[in-house]
């Protein structure tokens, strides 16, 4: 007699906002597809979270852009957006890509907007009042050794850089964050699904890790799901959320297989460096995570909790 499932579904920091609409929807016997998508859709609306969809902070040009990917781990299918702007829900985009586009896996730009706009998902507003003034005040005088005490010193010289470009392109003078979110649903399936806004004045045009699979989501029913917030260019050359699953498949628990592929990214030469995370779900419900700072945490919920409970992470 098989055993019967308990759905799980987990997230990174700030992740919780939507893990009851995601719990929701696994409790009544959805795939954990839809309930990824679902999370990851109230968490880009949610306008206080500047890192994911609506209240993103901006680019160096002070335009929101948006990557997304998701990733079932039944048939390791996969869609992808990147740089996307004027759609609070690239999380939707990348599904669409998935489901409608399979010839294809990532978007980018105008042509998954181009997309958006074909398959009738909604256009809105992405830029808020609160972030675009955040975004002016990161710029300001006395910013870079704010950010030097919160963040460290690769986040101080990043800052730096981004002053001087700015200077040069916009001659007018002009923390980071992603949500990833993982489910395993009531058939034994799982999913994982990730958004973001990138890092705040990034060059327009960069794409980091969230929307990259093996970089910051893979999932593979088989094996687990994974899923990279933090430094994307570390996580991109280090394939880490790939990473992940071969340290489950060597033996690893998941917060140790999260640890050692996190360990992969530790003497990369980076001079921006700043810190690095990974969250992890088994086929059994399992799940962990690990990070490259102290005191960082993820949220996760199964069928029978009525709300969220907060994990550690295991630091490296
Ligand atoms: N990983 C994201 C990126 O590189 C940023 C973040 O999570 O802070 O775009």
């Amino acid at each position: 007699m098989s055993r019967a499932i308990t759905p799980v579904i987990l997230a990174s920091e700030r992740g919780e906002v939507g893990l009851a609409a995601g719990m929701d929807l696994l409790r009544g016997g959805a795939s954990a597809m839809d309930a990824v998508e679902a999370a990851v859709r109230t968490v880009e609306a949610n306008e206080a979270d500047h890192y994911v969809g609506v209240g993103g902070l901006p680019n160096l040009l002070g335009e929101v852009e948006l990557d997304a990917s998701i990733m079932d781990g039944a048939t390791r299918r996969a869609g992808a957006v990147a740089a996307v702007t004027g759609f609070p829900h690239p999380i939707t985009i990348a599904r669409a890509v998935c489901d409608q586009l399979p010839q294809h896996l990532l978007l980018v730009g105008a042509g998954a907007e181009r997309f958006a706009d074909e398959v009738g998902i909604e256009r809105g507003p992405t830029l808020t009042d609160e972030a675009r003034q955040l975004w002016q005040d990161g710029l300001e005088p006395g910013a870079l050794a704010q950010a030097q005490a919160k963040h460290g010193a690769g986040e101080a010289i990043y800052r730096q850089q981004v002053i001087e470009r700015l200077a040069a392109m916009t001659p007018h003078g002009g923390p980071w964050g992603t949500v990833n979110v993982l489910a395993l649903d009531a058939a034994g399936n799982l999913a994982v699904a990730v958004s973001t806004s990138g890092y705040p004045w990034k060059y327009p045009g960069r794409v980091g890790d969230s929307a990259l699979i093996g970089a910051g989501n893979y999932c593979d029913n088989r094996v687990g799901g994974a899923a990279c917030t933090g430094r994307g260019e570390l996580a991109i050359r280090a394939n880490t959320a790939r990473s992940v699953l071969l340290a489950l498949q060597a033996g690893h628990d998941p917060a140790g297989a999260c640890a050692a592929a996190l360990a992969e990214t530790a003497d990369l030469p980076d001079e921006f460096r700043s810190p690095l995370q990974a969250l992890c779900l088994t086929p059994d419900g399992s799940h962990g995570g690990a990070s490259t700072r102290p005191g960082a945490t993820y949220s996760v919920m199964t069928a029978s909790d009525d709300t969220y409970r907060i994990e550690e992470r295991r630091q490296i």
